[in-house]
Protein backbone atom coordinates (compact mmCIF):
# COMPACT_ATOMS: atom_id res chain seq x y z
CA UNK A 1 0.00 0.00 0.00
CA UNK A 2 1.69 3.24 -1.15
CA UNK A 3 0.49 6.55 0.42
CA UNK A 4 -0.94 7.85 -3.15
CA UNK A 5 -3.02 5.18 -3.01
CA UNK A 6 -4.86 6.98 0.24
CA UNK A 7 -5.94 9.68 -2.09
CA UNK A 8 -9.35 9.79 -2.28
CA UNK A 9 -9.57 11.04 -5.74
CA UNK A 10 -7.12 11.99 -8.92
CA UNK A 11 -7.47 15.44 -7.43
CA UNK A 12 -4.91 16.00 -4.68
CA UNK A 13 -2.00 18.99 -5.44
CA UNK A 14 -3.55 22.02 -5.17
CA UNK A 15 -1.56 25.21 -5.89
CA UNK A 16 -1.84 27.59 -2.94
CA UNK A 17 -4.90 29.91 -2.63
CA UNK A 18 -6.10 32.51 -0.42
CA UNK A 19 -9.86 33.58 0.03
CA UNK A 20 -9.52 36.71 -1.52
CA UNK A 21 -8.18 34.97 -4.70
CA UNK A 22 -11.25 32.52 -4.57
CA UNK A 23 -13.70 35.78 -3.90
CA UNK A 24 -11.75 37.08 -7.02
CA UNK A 25 -12.49 34.05 -8.96
CA UNK A 26 -15.71 33.01 -8.25
CA UNK A 27 -18.54 34.19 -9.78
CA UNK A 28 -22.39 33.70 -9.34
CA UNK A 29 -24.32 32.37 -12.70
CA UNK A 30 -27.73 32.88 -11.19
CA UNK A 31 -28.78 30.18 -13.19
CA UNK A 32 -32.67 30.56 -13.95
CA UNK A 33 -33.53 26.87 -14.64
CA UNK A 34 -32.55 23.25 -15.29
CA UNK A 35 -29.31 23.23 -16.76
CA UNK A 36 -30.88 20.06 -19.26
CA UNK A 37 -34.43 20.73 -19.81
CA UNK A 38 -34.87 24.59 -18.94
CA UNK A 39 -38.02 24.22 -16.58
CA UNK A 40 -37.89 26.15 -13.66
CA UNK A 41 -35.92 24.43 -10.23
CA UNK A 42 -38.84 24.95 -7.58
CA UNK A 43 -38.10 21.07 -5.72
CA UNK A 44 -35.10 20.92 -3.14
CA UNK A 45 -33.31 17.85 -3.05
CA UNK A 46 -31.39 18.33 -0.10
CA UNK A 47 -30.14 21.96 1.18
CA UNK A 48 -26.65 21.63 3.19
CA UNK A 49 -26.85 25.42 3.96
CA UNK A 50 -24.04 27.58 3.53
CA UNK A 51 -20.17 26.07 2.74
CA UNK A 52 -16.94 26.86 1.67
CA UNK A 53 -15.34 25.47 -1.26
CA UNK A 54 -14.39 22.33 -0.62
CA UNK A 55 -11.18 21.82 -1.60
CA UNK A 56 -9.75 25.85 -0.37
CA UNK A 57 -7.68 24.10 2.70
CA UNK A 58 -6.55 27.90 4.23
CA UNK A 59 -2.71 27.97 5.83
CA UNK A 60 -2.42 30.04 9.30
CA UNK A 61 -2.10 33.59 8.09
CA UNK A 62 -5.83 33.44 6.26
CA UNK A 63 -7.44 32.23 9.34
CA UNK A 64 -8.58 35.48 10.47
CA UNK A 65 -9.69 36.43 7.24
CA UNK A 66 -12.95 36.68 5.75
CA UNK A 67 -14.12 33.28 4.05
CA UNK A 68 -16.76 32.65 0.96
CA UNK A 69 -19.42 30.48 1.59
CA UNK A 70 -22.40 29.82 -0.80
CA UNK A 71 -25.35 27.73 -0.69
CA UNK A 72 -25.08 24.10 -0.97
CA UNK A 73 -28.94 23.99 -1.82
CA UNK A 74 -29.30 21.21 -4.64
CA UNK A 75 -32.71 20.71 -6.85
CA UNK A 76 -33.94 18.38 -8.25
CA UNK A 77 -36.14 19.41 -11.96
CA UNK A 78 -39.28 18.04 -12.02
CA UNK A 79 -39.49 17.08 -15.75
CA UNK A 80 -36.08 15.55 -16.04
CA UNK A 81 -35.05 14.62 -12.85
CA UNK A 82 -31.57 15.85 -13.31
CA UNK A 83 -30.39 16.49 -9.40
CA UNK A 84 -28.25 19.77 -9.68
CA UNK A 85 -26.52 22.53 -8.28
CA UNK A 86 -26.38 26.06 -9.20
CA UNK A 87 -23.20 27.15 -11.17
CA UNK A 88 -21.33 29.35 -8.23
CA UNK A 89 -17.87 28.20 -8.97
CA UNK A 90 -16.94 29.25 -12.70
CA UNK A 91 -15.22 26.35 -14.93
CA UNK A 92 -12.48 28.03 -15.21
CA UNK A 93 -11.86 28.31 -11.36
CA UNK A 94 -12.44 24.84 -11.12
CA UNK A 95 -10.25 23.50 -14.26
CA UNK A 96 -8.13 25.99 -13.67
CA UNK A 97 -7.13 27.14 -10.60
CA UNK A 98 -6.63 23.82 -9.15
CA UNK A 99 -4.12 21.84 -10.70
CA UNK A 100 -5.12 18.44 -10.45
CA UNK A 101 -2.48 15.83 -10.70
CA UNK A 102 -4.20 12.35 -11.49
CA UNK A 103 -0.47 9.90 -11.96
CA UNK A 104 -0.61 11.32 -7.88
CA UNK A 105 -2.83 7.93 -7.23
CA UNK A 106 -1.95 4.43 -8.02
CA UNK A 107 -4.99 2.80 -7.90
CA UNK A 108 -6.44 5.50 -10.15
CA UNK A 109 -3.41 4.73 -12.49
CA UNK A 110 -4.33 0.97 -12.08
CA UNK A 111 -8.62 1.80 -12.89
CA UNK A 112 -6.70 3.80 -16.06
CA UNK A 113 -4.66 1.11 -17.55
CA UNK A 114 -7.19 -1.68 -16.98
CA UNK A 115 -9.88 0.37 -19.10
CA UNK A 116 -7.59 0.66 -21.71
CA UNK A 117 -6.79 -2.83 -22.12
CA UNK A 118 -10.50 -3.13 -21.94
CA UNK A 119 -11.66 -0.97 -24.65
CA UNK A 120 -8.65 -2.14 -26.93
CA UNK A 121 -9.78 -5.37 -26.87
CA UNK A 122 -13.91 -4.57 -27.04
CA UNK A 123 -13.30 -1.85 -29.50
CA UNK A 124 -10.28 -3.25 -31.54
CA UNK A 125 -8.46 -0.14 -31.46
CA UNK A 126 -5.08 0.30 -32.97
CA UNK A 127 -2.14 2.14 -34.66
CA UNK A 128 -5.58 3.71 -37.08
CA UNK A 129 -7.74 4.76 -34.47
CA UNK A 130 -8.22 7.88 -32.39
CA UNK A 131 -8.62 8.25 -29.41
CA UNK A 132 -9.85 11.59 -27.31
CA UNK A 133 -10.36 11.99 -23.54
CA UNK A 134 -12.09 15.78 -22.27
CA UNK A 135 -10.20 16.62 -19.07
CA UNK A 136 -7.20 14.14 -20.02
CA UNK A 137 -5.66 16.00 -17.39
CA UNK A 138 -1.68 15.47 -17.06
CA UNK A 139 -2.00 12.17 -19.58
CA UNK A 140 -2.39 9.91 -16.92
CA UNK A 141 -4.99 7.78 -18.73
CA UNK A 142 -3.87 8.33 -22.59
CA UNK A 143 -0.33 7.18 -21.73
CA UNK A 144 -1.73 3.76 -21.82
CA UNK A 145 -3.23 4.31 -25.21
CA UNK A 146 0.26 5.98 -26.64
CA UNK A 147 2.32 2.99 -25.63
CA UNK A 148 0.13 0.64 -27.47
CA UNK A 149 0.88 3.29 -30.71
CA UNK A 150 -2.65 4.08 -30.60
CA UNK A 151 -2.66 8.05 -31.90
CA UNK A 152 -4.77 10.41 -28.71
CA UNK A 153 -5.76 13.75 -28.24
CA UNK A 154 -6.22 15.15 -25.14
CA UNK A 155 -8.36 17.92 -24.11
CA UNK A 156 -7.65 20.01 -20.74
CA UNK A 157 -7.96 23.57 -19.78
CA UNK A 158 -5.52 23.86 -17.42
CA UNK A 159 -2.06 24.76 -19.36
CA UNK A 160 0.08 23.40 -16.48
CA UNK A 161 -1.46 19.99 -16.19
CA UNK A 162 -1.93 19.71 -19.79
CA UNK A 163 2.12 20.41 -20.51
CA UNK A 164 2.81 17.61 -17.59
CA UNK A 165 0.82 15.43 -20.30
CA UNK A 166 2.54 16.35 -23.37
CA UNK A 167 6.45 15.53 -21.87
CA UNK A 168 5.15 12.56 -21.43
CA UNK A 169 4.27 12.16 -24.78
CA UNK A 170 0.53 12.76 -25.13
CA UNK A 171 -0.09 15.66 -27.16
CA UNK A 172 -3.07 18.12 -25.60
CA UNK A 173 -5.35 21.18 -26.53
CA UNK A 174 -5.22 23.63 -23.98
CA UNK A 175 -8.92 24.32 -24.21
CA UNK A 176 -12.64 24.37 -22.69
CA UNK A 177 -14.90 21.68 -24.61
CA UNK A 178 -17.76 22.49 -26.10
CA UNK A 179 -19.43 22.67 -29.82
CA UNK A 180 -17.07 25.27 -30.73
CA UNK A 181 -14.24 23.17 -29.88
CA UNK A 182 -15.52 19.88 -31.49
CA UNK A 183 -16.04 21.79 -34.68
CA UNK A 184 -12.93 22.87 -35.08
CA UNK A 185 -11.36 19.61 -34.56
CA UNK A 186 -14.28 18.00 -36.82
CA UNK A 187 -14.11 20.93 -39.53
CA UNK A 188 -10.08 19.47 -39.45
CA UNK A 189 -10.71 16.14 -40.10
CA UNK A 190 -10.27 14.53 -36.65
CA UNK A 191 -13.21 12.41 -35.51
CA UNK A 192 -12.45 10.16 -32.30
CA UNK A 193 -12.76 6.43 -32.58
CA UNK A 194 -13.27 6.38 -28.94
CA UNK A 195 -14.25 9.23 -26.97
CA UNK A 196 -14.19 9.13 -23.28
CA UNK A 197 -14.25 11.41 -20.11
CA UNK A 198 -14.06 10.60 -16.48
CA UNK A 199 -15.17 12.25 -13.50
CA UNK A 200 -16.31 15.28 -15.99
CA UNK A 201 -20.09 15.28 -16.41
CA UNK A 202 -20.81 16.06 -13.21
CA UNK A 203 -18.81 19.59 -13.65
CA UNK A 204 -19.89 21.07 -16.48
CA UNK A 205 -21.98 23.78 -16.12
CA UNK A 206 -23.22 23.77 -19.81
CA UNK A 207 -24.24 20.24 -20.21
CA UNK A 208 -26.08 20.68 -23.73
CA UNK A 209 -23.19 22.02 -24.80
CA UNK A 210 -20.42 19.37 -23.81
CA UNK A 211 -23.07 16.63 -24.80
CA UNK A 212 -23.34 18.06 -28.01
CA UNK A 213 -19.80 18.55 -29.06
CA UNK A 214 -19.65 15.00 -27.96
CA UNK A 215 -21.65 14.34 -31.00
CA UNK A 216 -19.40 16.30 -33.51
CA UNK A 217 -16.45 14.94 -32.43
CA UNK A 218 -17.53 10.96 -32.40
CA UNK A 219 -16.54 9.23 -35.61
CA UNK A 220 -20.22 7.65 -37.25
CA UNK A 221 -19.00 4.52 -35.86
CA UNK A 222 -17.18 5.41 -32.73
CA UNK A 223 -18.32 4.44 -29.19
CA UNK A 224 -17.90 7.18 -26.01
CA UNK A 225 -17.21 6.17 -22.29
CA UNK A 226 -18.32 8.50 -19.59
CA UNK A 227 -17.75 7.71 -15.92
CA UNK A 228 -19.56 9.46 -13.26
CA UNK A 229 -20.80 8.51 -9.75
CA UNK A 230 -24.32 6.98 -9.66
CA UNK A 231 -27.17 8.81 -7.89
CA UNK A 232 -28.93 5.85 -7.18
CA UNK A 233 -25.73 4.93 -4.69
CA UNK A 234 -25.56 8.70 -3.78
CA UNK A 235 -28.97 8.02 -2.39
CA UNK A 236 -28.86 4.64 -1.18
CA UNK A 237 -25.98 4.80 0.64
CA UNK A 238 -26.67 8.51 2.26
CA UNK A 239 -23.49 9.73 0.58
CA UNK A 240 -24.80 13.67 0.88
CA UNK A 241 -20.98 14.63 1.48
CA UNK A 242 -20.30 14.26 -2.04
CA UNK A 243 -22.21 17.55 -2.71
CA UNK A 244 -20.03 20.24 -3.24
CA UNK A 245 -19.90 23.10 -5.38
CA UNK A 246 -17.59 21.53 -8.06
CA UNK A 247 -19.96 18.86 -8.84
CA UNK A 248 -23.04 20.61 -10.77
CA UNK A 249 -24.63 17.33 -11.81
CA UNK A 250 -26.12 14.11 -10.22
CA UNK A 251 -26.99 11.49 -12.52
CA UNK A 252 -29.47 8.50 -12.64
CA UNK A 253 -29.13 5.87 -15.90
CA UNK A 254 -32.21 7.19 -16.50
CA UNK A 255 -31.55 11.28 -16.82
CA UNK A 256 -28.19 10.38 -18.61
CA UNK A 257 -30.02 8.79 -21.17
CA UNK A 258 -32.48 11.48 -21.79
CA UNK A 259 -29.65 13.71 -21.99
CA UNK A 260 -27.75 12.23 -24.03
CA UNK A 261 -30.67 11.13 -26.53
CA UNK A 262 -31.68 14.63 -26.69
CA UNK A 263 -28.41 14.92 -28.28
CA UNK A 264 -28.92 12.06 -31.35
CA UNK A 265 -26.74 9.32 -28.84
CA UNK A 266 -27.92 6.70 -27.62
CA UNK A 267 -26.88 4.61 -23.84
CA UNK A 268 -26.06 0.60 -25.71
CA UNK A 269 -24.05 -0.28 -22.40
CA UNK A 270 -23.25 0.04 -18.97
CA UNK A 271 -20.80 -0.93 -16.13
CA UNK A 272 -21.34 -0.19 -12.60
CA UNK A 273 -18.10 0.52 -10.33
CA UNK A 274 -16.81 0.75 -7.15
CA UNK A 275 -15.08 4.21 -8.07
CA UNK A 276 -15.88 7.28 -5.74
CA UNK A 277 -18.68 5.48 -3.67
CA UNK A 278 -20.12 4.07 -6.42
CA UNK A 279 -20.07 5.16 -10.40
CA UNK A 280 -21.51 4.51 -13.93
CA UNK A 281 -19.34 3.45 -16.72
CA UNK A 282 -21.53 4.56 -19.85
CA UNK A 283 -21.04 3.52 -23.88
CA UNK A 284 -22.46 5.85 -26.00
CA UNK A 285 -22.64 5.47 -29.62
CA UNK A 286 -24.87 7.96 -32.52
CA UNK A 287 -28.10 7.17 -32.40
CA UNK A 288 -28.17 6.09 -36.26
CA UNK A 289 -25.30 3.27 -35.55
CA UNK A 290 -26.97 0.27 -35.44
CA UNK A 291 -24.07 -2.26 -35.08
CA UNK A 292 -24.13 -1.55 -31.22
CA UNK A 293 -27.10 -3.18 -29.46
CA UNK A 294 -28.23 -2.40 -26.24
CA UNK A 295 -27.35 -4.34 -23.88
CA UNK A 296 -29.23 -6.26 -20.97
CA UNK A 297 -27.00 -4.37 -18.31
CA UNK A 298 -28.81 -1.24 -19.80
CA UNK A 299 -32.48 -2.77 -19.67
CA UNK A 300 -31.65 -4.04 -16.08
CA UNK A 301 -30.28 -1.12 -14.54
CA UNK A 302 -33.33 0.79 -16.45
CA UNK A 303 -35.62 -1.08 -14.38
CA UNK A 304 -34.22 -0.75 -11.39
CA UNK A 305 -34.03 2.43 -11.32
CA UNK A 306 -37.59 2.73 -12.35
CA UNK A 307 -38.53 0.38 -9.81
CA UNK A 308 -36.54 2.18 -7.06
CA UNK A 309 -38.98 5.52 -7.92
CA UNK A 310 -36.29 7.47 -9.62
CA UNK A 311 -39.28 8.61 -11.65
CA UNK A 312 -41.21 9.67 -8.82
CA UNK A 313 -40.86 13.43 -7.31
CA UNK A 314 -41.56 11.54 -3.87
CA UNK A 315 -38.64 8.98 -3.80
CA UNK A 316 -36.36 12.33 -4.35
CA UNK A 317 -37.76 14.18 -1.68
CA UNK A 318 -37.59 11.50 0.92
CA UNK A 319 -33.34 11.90 0.78
CA UNK A 320 -33.32 15.33 2.94
CA UNK A 321 -34.96 14.20 6.02
CA UNK A 322 -32.80 11.16 5.45
CA UNK A 323 -29.74 13.49 5.77
CA UNK A 324 -30.69 15.22 8.71
CA UNK A 325 -31.12 12.03 10.55
CA UNK A 326 -27.36 11.19 10.10
CA UNK A 327 -26.68 14.53 10.66
CA UNK A 328 -28.80 14.19 14.42
CA UNK A 329 -27.17 10.54 14.80
CA UNK A 330 -23.64 12.07 14.03
CA UNK A 331 -23.76 14.60 16.28
CA UNK A 332 -25.62 12.60 19.20
CA UNK A 333 -22.25 10.26 19.00
CA UNK A 334 -19.95 13.36 18.88
CA UNK A 335 -22.11 14.85 22.41
CA UNK A 336 -21.88 11.65 24.25
CA UNK A 337 -18.63 10.88 23.44
CA UNK A 338 -17.37 14.51 24.61
CA UNK A 339 -19.62 14.28 27.68
CA UNK A 340 -17.69 11.14 28.20
CA UNK A 341 -14.34 12.99 28.18
CA UNK A 342 -12.95 11.51 25.31
CA UNK A 343 -10.61 12.55 22.81
CA UNK A 344 -11.80 12.67 19.21
CA UNK A 345 -9.48 13.17 16.02
CA UNK A 346 -10.23 13.06 12.14
CA UNK A 347 -8.70 10.95 9.45
CA UNK A 348 -8.19 12.59 6.14
CA UNK A 349 -9.37 15.56 4.62
CA UNK A 350 -11.19 15.11 1.50
CA UNK A 351 -13.33 17.40 0.06
CA UNK A 352 -16.45 15.55 0.97
CA UNK A 353 -14.97 15.66 4.89
CA UNK A 354 -15.69 19.37 4.09
CA UNK A 355 -18.97 18.82 3.25
CA UNK A 356 -19.76 16.72 6.07
CA UNK A 357 -18.18 19.04 8.46
CA UNK A 358 -19.38 22.24 7.85
CA UNK A 359 -23.22 20.78 7.39
CA UNK A 360 -22.83 19.16 11.30
CA UNK A 361 -20.85 22.05 12.68
CA UNK A 362 -18.15 19.97 13.23
CA UNK A 363 -15.10 22.08 14.83
CA UNK A 364 -12.35 21.72 17.10
CA UNK A 365 -15.33 21.85 19.82
CA UNK A 366 -15.79 18.27 18.75
CA UNK A 367 -12.71 17.19 16.53
CA UNK A 368 -9.11 18.18 17.86
CA UNK A 369 -7.45 17.88 14.17
CA UNK A 370 -7.32 15.75 11.02
CA UNK A 371 -4.56 13.92 9.36
CA UNK A 372 -3.58 13.54 5.90
CA UNK A 373 -0.92 11.65 4.16
CA UNK A 374 -0.51 14.66 1.72
CA UNK A 375 2.20 16.89 2.67
CA UNK A 376 0.51 19.69 1.34
CA UNK A 377 -2.42 20.13 3.59
CA UNK A 378 0.16 19.63 6.77
CA UNK A 379 0.05 22.77 8.87
CA UNK A 380 -3.31 23.49 7.00
CA UNK A 381 -7.18 24.05 8.31
CA UNK A 382 -9.97 22.95 6.90
CA UNK A 383 -12.43 25.04 4.87
CA UNK A 384 -14.94 26.50 7.22
CA UNK A 385 -14.66 24.57 10.67
CA UNK A 386 -10.92 25.31 10.75
CA UNK A 387 -9.52 22.13 12.00
CA UNK A 388 -6.41 22.06 11.59
CA UNK A 389 -4.38 19.11 9.53
CA UNK A 390 -1.16 17.32 10.63
CA UNK A 391 0.74 14.16 9.41
CA UNK A 392 -0.62 10.48 10.26
CA UNK A 393 2.42 10.73 13.22
CA UNK A 394 0.19 12.59 15.46
CA UNK A 395 -2.01 9.95 15.84
CA UNK A 396 0.57 8.08 18.21
CA UNK A 397 1.14 10.81 19.40
CA UNK A 398 -2.04 11.93 21.13
CA UNK A 399 -3.58 8.03 21.38
CA UNK A 400 -6.86 9.55 20.71
CA UNK A 401 -10.33 7.33 22.10
CA UNK A 402 -11.90 7.78 18.24
CA UNK A 403 -10.81 8.26 14.95
CA UNK A 404 -13.23 9.66 12.52
CA UNK A 405 -12.86 8.53 9.02
CA UNK A 406 -13.90 11.27 6.67
CA UNK A 407 -12.74 9.25 3.59
CA UNK A 408 -15.30 6.56 4.23
CA UNK A 409 -15.08 4.81 0.95
CA UNK A 410 -11.64 4.09 1.65
CA UNK A 411 -12.40 3.05 5.36
CA UNK A 412 -11.33 -0.71 4.97
CA UNK A 413 -7.27 0.27 3.96
CA UNK A 414 -7.45 2.93 6.51
CA UNK A 415 -8.75 0.65 9.78
CA UNK A 416 -6.00 -2.01 8.63
CA UNK A 417 -3.30 0.78 8.66
CA UNK A 418 -4.26 2.16 11.83
CA UNK A 419 -5.51 -0.95 13.29
CA UNK A 420 -2.49 0.24 16.35
CA UNK A 421 -4.94 2.38 17.97
CA UNK A 422 -6.25 -0.76 19.43
CA UNK A 423 -3.01 -0.35 21.85
CA UNK A 424 -4.92 1.99 23.70
CA UNK A 425 -8.13 0.91 23.19
CA UNK A 426 -8.92 3.47 20.25
CA UNK A 427 -11.94 2.78 18.34
CA UNK A 428 -12.79 3.94 14.44
CA UNK A 429 -16.19 5.75 13.83
CA UNK A 430 -17.47 5.94 10.26
CA UNK A 431 -19.49 8.72 9.70
CA UNK A 432 -21.77 7.30 6.51
CA UNK A 433 -24.40 5.92 5.64
CA UNK A 434 -24.58 6.59 9.44
CA UNK A 435 -22.49 6.68 12.15
CA UNK A 436 -21.00 3.38 13.26
CA UNK A 437 -18.48 2.65 15.81
CA UNK A 438 -16.16 0.04 14.67
CA UNK A 439 -14.80 -2.23 18.00
ZN1 LIG B 1 -34.78 19.36 -16.26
Amino acid sequence: MTSAMMTESPADQKRDISPQDLCDKVAVANQSGCRFCGAKLEHTFVDLGMSPLCESYLSADHLNQMEPFYPLHVYVCESCFLVQLEAYVTPEHIFTNYAYFSSYSDSWLAHAKKYTSEMVERFDIGANSFVVELASNDGYLLQYFAEKKVPVLGIEPAANVAAVAVERGVPTLVKFFGQETARELADSGKQADLLLGNNVLAQVPDINDFVGGMKILLKPGGAITMEFPHLQRLMEENQFDTIYHEHFSYFSLLTAEKIFAAHGLTLFDVEELPTHGGSLRIFVRHVEDSSKPTTSRVTDLRAREVSAGYTKMESYSRFAEQVKETKRKLLEFLIHAKRDGKKIAGYGAPGKGNTLLNYCAIRTDFLDYTVDRNPYKHGRFLPGTHVPIFPPDRIRETKPDFLLILPWNLKDEIMKQNSFIREWGGKFVVPIPEVHVHE
